[in-house]
This record gives structure tokens, C-alpha cells and sequence, in this order.
């Protein structure tokens, strides 16, 4: 086991912003990034948290990832979008996609929006956050490109990216249904931190450079690599195919058969149905059918070791009120990453280490 360090969120915050900013970002796009990072790790998604900075500063350093690009629109007909995100800072293009697609579903009543080639987009909830923040629901299929980490089902190599699926639904005077899950048993990122924490991954999930079942993270960190499997077997497995083919192909983008060039970015495709309530003239009934279900689903008598039974988006939520009390952890293997990342583009370590403490 590695030692933990625990930072203040916005501490934590303006370290990554400095490392962001000194990469060529202007101080508005490292504001962003970072804030995004931060909440990631307040929400419990370490693996889409700080920890990714390293590999942002790899890919900017190898020219994978453009700072300071803005989201381009391709084609637009009204209530379909079609943008390209110009593998800018994911943080950047789809917050600028989504606030497009916000705009159109409120004036049509419905936008699909088609977002290709941006940059990582970090963890989908935040973008269903924003949609339900306009009082929209919104679905979205998402692929990545990088190098394949998820094997099809029945395969015995990877095929597929961990392509995420997300859905957010508004509930008025409450907080909303946020369901967001990679397509893969866990999210790679996971694996990642499990390796720098030196931890053993459930039985299950993984296999290794022959198709064999393993228990070990390293292959899907380091050379050779296995494959992480999909959740849900064939059922998973389809669904991670339909978000390549939807998030990747539908949307403009490519799809994870591009042979990778064998720079460190990881680019995100995603295809996104953005719908008003109101204009489909059922937010009343979705208001009152949502709160209803969500009782009577929840009134299920918990199994043991269970609490209570959930909705999805909860634990975040949960997670994120411990976190701006107690402080982020971060592995220390993590953290030295992110402090040589800074030492690359000429922030010193006592510069880092400095903001992270507050
Ligand atoms: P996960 O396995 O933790 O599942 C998260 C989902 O399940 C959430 O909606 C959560 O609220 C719900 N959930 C968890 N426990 C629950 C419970 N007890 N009761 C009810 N609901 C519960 O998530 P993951 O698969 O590890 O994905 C983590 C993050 O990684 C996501 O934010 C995802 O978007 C992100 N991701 C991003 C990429 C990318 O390329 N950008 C790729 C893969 C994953």
C-alpha cells in the first residue's frame, strides 16, 4: 500500500490550474480544467480526477491535445448539431457543446448533438449536470480513442474503449437521476489507481496478455497489455458497441479501429439527445411519476450490508459532501506524477506542493 495525502478541494484546485496555465492554457481554461478534475475526485471518480493531469501534459507536450481551441460547428439544421471539438481541452469543448445543444433544445424542443474529436471529456455526469441544470433531460453515447483497453464479449483482446454512458433527468426541487457508467466492468482509470496504490483488482474483471483471467491491474497500465471486460457481459458488450458506433461513428468521429499514432491523448466522441419536458408538454407527468417511482423503488428493503437502496447519481452527491469536509485523497504515486508533470512545463515541485497545501 502507497501513502495517501488529503488536499482542500480548492487548494488541490489552483495547484492543477498553475500546471494547466504554465502548458499554454490561458487562465480561464486552466480555471476550467481544474475545476473539473477537482469535482471529479469530490464525486469519487479519482480515476477521472487530478490524477489525469499527467497524461493532459504529455498529450499537450506531444501535440495530441490543443490548448486554448474552441468547439467549431460543422453543420448546423436548428435542432441537429453537428460540432467538432478540434481536440481541445475536453473540459472546454463540451461545456461549450452542451451549452449549443442547451440553447437549441429550448428553443426546438428537442437538439442531437453530434461532438467528434474532442479532447478527453472527463467524467460524462458533468455534462447530463449542465443539460439538467437547463431543465433538460439529456442521454449520451460516448467512445474514446485511444489505445483498445476492453475486450468484446468472447474476445480475448481489447476491441473497445471503456465508452462511457450517461443520462441525466431534472427533478424539480430536488436533485436529479444521474446515471453515468463506463461500458467496462470498471472504469480503466480505476485500474490505474488500483496499480499506483498497489491494490488487486476483483476477480472478474480483467485479462491478461493471453485472454486469461487476472487479478492484477498492470494489464491495462503497463506493457503487455490485457483487456479490462465489459459490465453486464453480452449485454454490456452492446452496449459499449453502440456507444462506438453512435458516439463515434454517428457523431462525426472515429471509430476504435483507427490504429493509434502512438501519442499519449485520449480523444473522446459524443453523441447526445438533449429534450425539453416542457416542449414534449409531459413535465408535469414526468415530475410526478418520477418522484412516485423514485419512493417506491427505494422503499425496497435493503439487502444486508446494504444501508438503503439508492438512485443513481446519490453516492456522488454523498461522496462530494464528505470530500469538501475531509479533504481529497490522493495516492502518493499520483501526486508525484502530477508534480514532475508540473516540473515539465516549469513549475516547481515547492510551487505545487505549495498551492495543493493551501
Ligand atoms: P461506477 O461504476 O462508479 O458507476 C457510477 C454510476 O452508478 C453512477 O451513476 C452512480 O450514481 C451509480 N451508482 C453507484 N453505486 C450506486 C448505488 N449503490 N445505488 C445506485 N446507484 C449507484 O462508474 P464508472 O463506470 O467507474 O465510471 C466512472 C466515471 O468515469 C464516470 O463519470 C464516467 O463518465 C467516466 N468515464 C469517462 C470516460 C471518458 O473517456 N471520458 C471513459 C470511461 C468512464
Amino acid at each position: 500500500m502507497t501513502e495517501t495525502f488529503t488536499f482542500r478541494a480548492d487548494a488541490l484546485a489552483a495547484a492543477v490550474r498553475a500546471i494547466v496555465a504554465a502548458a499554454g492554457s490561458h487562465d480561464g481554461e486552466a480555471a476550467q480544467v481544474a475545476a473539473n478534475l477537482v469535482e471529479a475526485n469530490l464525486r469519487g471518480h479519482d480515476s477521472h480526477g487530478v490524477g489525469m493531469v499527467p497524461r493532459y501534459i504529455d498529450a499537450v507536450l506531444e501535440g495530441g491535445l490543443a490548448v486554448n481551441a474552441h468547439v467549431a460547428v460543422r453543420q448546423d439544421s436548428g435542432a441537429l448539431l453537428t460540432l467538432d471539438g478540434r481536440q481541445g481541452y475536453g473540459q472546454v469543448i463540451g461545456q461549450e457543446a452542451m451549452e449549443l445543444g442547451a440553447s437549441r433544445a429550448k428553443a426546438h424542443g428537442v437538439c442531437v448533438v453530434g461532438l467528434a474529436h474532442s479532447h478527453h471529456l472527463g467524467r460524462i455526469g458533468q455534462w447530463a449536470e449542465q443539460c439538467v441544470e437547463h431543465g433538460l433531460v439529456s442521454i449520451h453515447f460516448v467512445n474514446v480513442l485511444s489505445r483498445p483497453i476492453v475486450a468484446p464479449f468472447g474476445g480475448r483482446d481489447a476491441r473497445l474503449g471503456t465508452n462511457p454512458f450517461c443520462v441525466g433527468i431534472p427533478r424539480p426541487g430536488g436533485e436529479p437521476i444521474l446515471l453515468d457508467f463506463a461500458t467496462s466492468k470498471i472504469a480503466q482509470g480505476k485500474t490505474r489507481v488500483a496499480y499506483n496504490k498497489g491494490l488487486a483488482i476483483e476477480p472478474g474483471t480483467l485479462i491478461d496478455d493471453h485472454g486469461e483471467p487476472t487479478t492484477n491491474p498492470r494489464y491495462t497500465v503497463v506493457e503487455p497489455i490485457g483487456a479490462l471486460l465489459p459490465f453486464g457481459e453480452h449485454k454490456g458488450a452492446g452496449l459499449a458497441l453502440i456507444c462506438e458506433l453512435l458516439g463515434g461513428a454517428l457523431a462525426g468521429g472515429a471509430t476504435g479501429r483507427a490504429v493509434s499514432d502512438g501519442r499519449r491523448r485520449v480523444l473522446n466522441s459524443m453523441f447526445s439527445i438533449l429534450v425539453d419536458p416542457d416542449r414534449l408538454g409531459t413535465a408535469a407527468n414526468l415530475a410526478e411519476e418520477l418522484e412516485g417511482f423514485v419512493a417506491y423503488a427505494t422503499a425496497s428493503p435493503p439487502q444486508p450490508g446494504v444501508g438503503r437502496v439508492r438512485t443513481p447519481g446519490e453516492p456522488e452527491r454523498e461522496t462530494k459532501a464528505r470530500r469538501l469536509v475531509d479533504g481529497i485523497p490522493v495516492d502518493s504515486v499520483t501526486w508525484s506524477e502530477i508534480v514532475g508533470a508540473g516540473a515539465k512545463v516549469g513549475v516547481a515541485a515547492a510551487r505545487v506542493e505549495a498551492l495543493a497545501r493551501g
